[in-house]
């Protein structure tokens, strides 16, 4: 199962389950549209891996398998992949 994790590792952006703007590599690395765009072209900060759009979780299942809360926030590896 997916985490959903809550933000994106480069600029800290919410990204809650439901967000278009999500993207994620193999490892669920997790980013905003814009930085996998525009810092990242397409590839993940991490491993290289490529980014694809996160699936929605639909809310009536978020209750019962919630997104993590756990934040992950590593500007440094966004800055050394521009
Ligand atoms: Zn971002
Ligand atoms: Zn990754």
């Amino acid at each position: 199962m997916l985490q959903l994790r809550p933000g994106c590792e480069c600029c800290d952006r919410d990204l809650p389950p439901h967000s278009q703007e999500a993207v994620i590599c193999s490892f669920e690395c997790t980013f905003c549209r814009s930085c996998a765009a525009t810092v990242l072209k397409g590839r993940c900060a991490n491993c290289g891996g490529e980014l694809v759009a996160r699936p929605r979780r639909p809310i009536e299942k978020l209750e019962k398998f919630p997104a993590s809360t756990q934040r992950i926030h590593k500007p440094d590896g966004c800055r050394a992949a521009a």
